[in-house]
């Protein structure tokens, strides 16, 4: 069993830098735009040469109420009717999309994002998986991983039933915070009942997981208040949990503007509910996996970290690395073999393209050998917390020493500051290291000079 992450105030104060989630190697800021349609069509030829499985990336981007601290590519509206146009558009490259793969491809993954994908009508829900079913390889007998994020707020017994009956199996549930000054702050009001009719709801239904979203560093949380909703959560039995750092920047999304500074808490505060966080979701038995999220030991997640199988990728950790993942909707980014892309992120331009018929694809990178051996290397790392490097040296005919020499006295300082244990044949992330895994993965990442550090988030 993999050992339990250690709190080390001192260690998390000097290594608690600005950083990408590596949710891809290389990150999405590097995406230029001279890869297009004509990089997918290729990419989508290999994939079918190939058989490859698939995962499939559904983006709704409509929200009727906004949260002042969102930073997800949304569209805020009360009109129900802007989601007809916008499924019209999705269907059209539903279709181009699927004519380049073979339909035995089969979709291990499915996962509807937002926005809120529950937004949409049970008919509009149902009009789509119908046209997925006919386009793609849609496993039915419930052994897909299926997944949908739902808002208590626009999802009730019925809406859970036609989910599950559409072929669901996974929820991923928004909550943040139950203190109502905190909801009040972020204009988020969603009663711990609403939240729980949709978790008895999914258990009934034999949803097969169900993960609920967090947030600490919100306005008016304290370390008091948060631990009493992180009590309240634990007793829901989520099988999985991701509690997420708020991240401020009012410069670059629009909402958070709308969050008063002064309300926020103080950073030793932050690290406060974060310390209380871990001890009691440790306490309830749950395994920290790394990058945010905690699992339950008899969850996919936990079993794959434990078997060294786990992977990572945009929608974070996965069983399902080995599959070709395809984004469709709004902004959303596919990653097929070497190729990254990404659809516009404007809801405008991104249905008048494929009103011309046209795949939405406007940016995206085509990885290099250095990228792969890089994005390798973070993989390990970030999802197992060790790194042979024979197995790197094998698989990529290099010397690792040879290779990563000028990296050495950065990964020794770690290693001498108990981040890291490191010798001649692997990197180990030690307990204290893991809250920190990504400033680990940091020292490995080619562009990180080239790039404004202000783009992301800090580790903690
Ligand atoms: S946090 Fe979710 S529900 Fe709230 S505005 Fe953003 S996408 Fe919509």
């Amino acid at each position: 069993m993999l050992d339990a992450i250690r709190w080390d105030s001192d260690l998390i104060r000097r290594y608690d830098l600005a950083g990408p989630r590596y949710t891809s190697y290389p990150t999405a800021v590097q995406f230029h735009s001279q890869v297009g349609t004509f990089d997918l069509f290729h990419a989508l030829r290999d994939s079918r040469k190939a058989l490859r499985p698939l995962s499939l990336y559904v983006h709704v981007p409509f929200c009727a109420n906004i949260c002042y601290y969102c930073a997800c590519n949304k569209v805020i509206t009360k009109d129900r009717g802007r989601a007809l146009p916008y499924l019209q558009r999705l269907e059209q490259e539903i279709q181009l999309i699927a004519c380049h793969l073979d339909p035995a491809q089969k979709v291990e993954q499915l996962h509807f994002g937002g926005g809120t994908p529950t937004f949409l009508s049970h008919d509009e829900l149902r009009q789509l998986m119908a046209h997925l079913r006919k386009h793609f390889n849609l496993l039915e007998d419930d052994s897909g991983d299926y997944g949908i994020e739902i808002d208590p707020r626009e999802a009730d017994w019925s809406t859970m039933g036609l989910l599950r009956e559409l072929g669901f199996n996974r929820v991923s549930i928004g909550l943040q915070d139950l203190d109502p000054a905190v909801q009040r702050a972020v204009n988020r009001l969603q009663s711990l009942e609403e939240t729980r009719a949709v978790i008895d709801a999914a258990r009934t239904l034999q949803f097969r997981s169900i993960n609920i979203d967090l947030i600490y560093g919100l306005p008016k949380q304290t370390p008091e208040n948060f631990a009493r909703t992180v009590e309240e959560v634990i007793s829901l039995q989520p099988d999985r949990l991701s509690v997420f750092n708020y991240a401020h920047l009012p410069e670059r999304f629009m909402p958070q503007r709308r969050i008063n500074g002064n309300e926020l808490p103080e950073p030793a505060q932050k690290l406060e509910m974060l310390e209380r966080t871990i001890e009691q979701l440790t306490a309830a038995g749950y395994r920290y996996i790394g990058m945010d999220h905690f699992a339950l030991p008899d969850d996919e997640l936990a079993i794959a970290q434990e078997e060294q199988t786990l992977q990572r990728n945009f929608q974070g950790y996965t069983t399902h690395g080995h599959c070709d993942l395809i984004g469709l909707g709004v902004s959303a980014i596919s990653q097929i073999g070497d190729l990254y892309c990404q659809n516009s992120s404007d809801l405008n331009e991104y249905q008048n393209t494929l009103a011309a018929a046209q795949l939405a694809t406007s940016r995206g990178l085509v990885c290099n050998a250095d990228d792969r051996l890089r994005r390798a290397v973070i993989q390990q790392l970030i999802c197992n917390f060790s790194l042979e490097f024979a197995e790197i040296e094998q698989q990529f005919n290099i010397d690792f020493q040879g290779y990563f020499g000028a990296l050495w006295p950065q990964l020794q300082g770690m290693a001498s500051d108990g981040l890291i244990a490191l010798d001649r044949e692997r990197i180990a992330v030690l307990p204290a290291g893991r809250l920190l895994v990504r400033s680990v993965c940091m020292v490995f990442d080619a562009y990180l000079e080239q790039q404004n550090r202000q783009r992301f988030s800090r580790v903690i």
